[in-house]
């Protein structure tokens, strides 16, 4: 079956491609999206969405259990977690139909099957219900994403030793669970099943959690986590795991072996550029088998673009879609870039983060003598009222121009308060810009001003530096 030619076919239907796939339709283009899985990707089905969903449901336990600080009486609150993936699932699959009826109103056609690169314009698609179609586009975008990594030395089993995919499905609760990997998803699952009754332990072979991101965020998680009992050894490494009798039990380099009845292995993310036919046309990849893009998302290949986890980037849902559509502005022939400068990320965790710029290690690396403000949420009435104490907020300027660089905020809501720091990054805001916003009374933004405040030793409810 040959198809007509499309302006644009895009392979995958993540936040990159479906978002890519909408934007050259709205600029009048005629695109495809060919999705082997289902729509909305990693995103939707197996990574924000449900985890979030999950977590929502922890956090309304954690509260219910806590309701007693708040002055009610709750007898007992106990959570069911088949109940939970329930409410998880059904919320996916709105979300997922959202998409299809987003690509009929916008008239993108979708493909559902498995794409490969044939030649220049040129994909064979293996059809989901049979067959197979050959699609012809003047140009191609690159939107496939990423899956979990994997340890060879205990590959994943789906039962015993599973990735996030199947922990956002999982309808027991293990006892003992070990988590190997404590990055972003590692420490969100961790706090996530913590709260539901599981015995957690994370091994982490860098030597802090969140090792990717400010060296105080990740001290202040660590010590929360350390609050709920969940054990962290950092700076090693689990050598081998293996089925003895009814539990896994875990080798680890240094260390007493570790035992638990379910593994989850979160230790990064391999690029989805194999078995592509990227090679038959010259894509070119880089060392961990991303595709080469610049920032107008072209690669080596004249026509042929790239956006999101398989490019090897920040690996964000937002940034996949910031990328698809310069994409398909750019393949719908505008000449733009993505501005990477202040984008924003929220971490999951207990209590949450939320990040924009740089971590203060990050801003001593590119050469930068920089200045500190913090602010701790505790010392706010709104955080006083609804018991979210825990956390800060650091706010990193440069010493010489007090250019803002970067914003950490840990607490509640921490992923939503941080979007004004990111708004101020970007536009290349001081911390003093900051600083002189009136910020609402009382409200857990405060702790943004006061920080910003801090920078310049200013803030008014925080102690004089030389006292501190
Ligand atoms: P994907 O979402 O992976 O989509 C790619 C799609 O391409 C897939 O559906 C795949 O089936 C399809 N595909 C691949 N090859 C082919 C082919 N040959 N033919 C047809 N189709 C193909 N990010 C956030 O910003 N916030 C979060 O809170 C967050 N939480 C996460 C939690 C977890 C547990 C995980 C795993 C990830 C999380 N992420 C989060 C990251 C986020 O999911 C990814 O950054 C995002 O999904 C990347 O979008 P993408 O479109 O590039 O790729």
């Amino acid at each position: 079956m040959a198809s007509p030619t499309y302006d644009l076919a895009v392979i995958g239907g993540g936040p990159a491609g479906y978002v890519a796939g909408v934007r050259a339709a709205q600029s009048g283009g005629r695109c495809v999206v060919i999705e082997r899985d289902a729509l909305g990707g990693t995103c939707l089905n197996w990574g924000c969405i449900p985890s979030k969903s999950l977590i929502a449901s922890a956090a309304l336990l954690r509260n219910i259990r806590s309701a007693a600080d708040y002055g009610i009486e709750v007898k007992e609150a106990r959570g069911d977690l088949n109940a939970m993936v329930e409410k998880a699932e059904k919320i996916v699959a709105g979300l997922v139909s959202g998409i299809a009826a987003l690509f009929k109103a916008n008239k993108v056609d979708h493909i559902a099957g498995d794409a490969v690169i044939e030649g220049k314009g040129q994909l064979r698609v293996k059809l989901k219900e049979g067959g197979e179609a050959e699609v012809r586009a003047e140009r191609i975008l690159i939107a496939t994403g990423s899956r979990p990594a994997q340890i060879p030395a205990f590959p994943l089993d789906g039962k015993y030793i599973i990735s996030s995919d199947q922990a956002v499905h999982l309808r027991e609760l293990p006892r003992r669970l070990l988590i190997v990997g404590a990055g972003v998803i590692g420490c969100e699952f961790g706090c996530l099943y913590r709260e539901l009754g599981a015995e957690v332990t994370m091994v982490e072979l860098l030597d802090r959690a969140l090792p990717l991101g400010d060296a105080d965020v990740s001290k202040l998680i660590e010590r929360e986590m350390k609050k709920q009992k969940i054990k962290l050894l950092t700076g090693k490494k689990i050598l081998k795991v293996e089925r003895k009798g009814s539990e896994m039990v875990a080798e680890v380099e240094g260390a007493e072996p570790l035992a638990a009845d379910l593994v989850l292995v979160s230790i990064g993310r391999t690029m989805n550029t194999d078995k592509l036919g990227l090679d038959k046309i010259g894509v070119k990849l880089g060392r961990r088998g991303e595709v080469l893009a610049d920032k107008g998302m072209r690669t080596s290949v004249p026509g042929v673009f790239a956006a999101g986890d398989c490019i090897g980037g920040l690996m964000l849902a937002h940034v996949a879609s910031a990328e698809g559509i310069v994409a398909a502005e750019n393949a719908m022939g505008a000449d733009i870039e993505m501005n990477y400068r202040g984008i924003p990320a929220g971490i999951f965790t207990h209590p949450e983060v939320g990040t924009a710029g740089m971590s203060e290690e990050e801003a001593r690396r590119d050469g930068r003598e920089v200045r500190v403000g913090r602010f701790q949420m505790r010392a706010l009435g709104k955080a006083q009222a609804e018991r979210a104490l825990a956390g800060e907020v650091k706010v990193i300027a440069d010493a010489r121009t007090d250019e803002l660089l970067g914003v950490h905020v840990v607490g509640e809501h921490a992923a939503d308060l941080v979007h004004e720091a990111a708004l101020a990054i970007r536009h290349g805001m001081t911390a003093a810009d900051l600083a002189e916003v009136v910020h609402a009374h009382p409200t857990l933004s405060e702790a943004l001003m006061e920080a910003a405040e801090d920078v310049h030793g200013t803030a008014i409810h925080v102690p004089p530096k030389k006292a501190r």
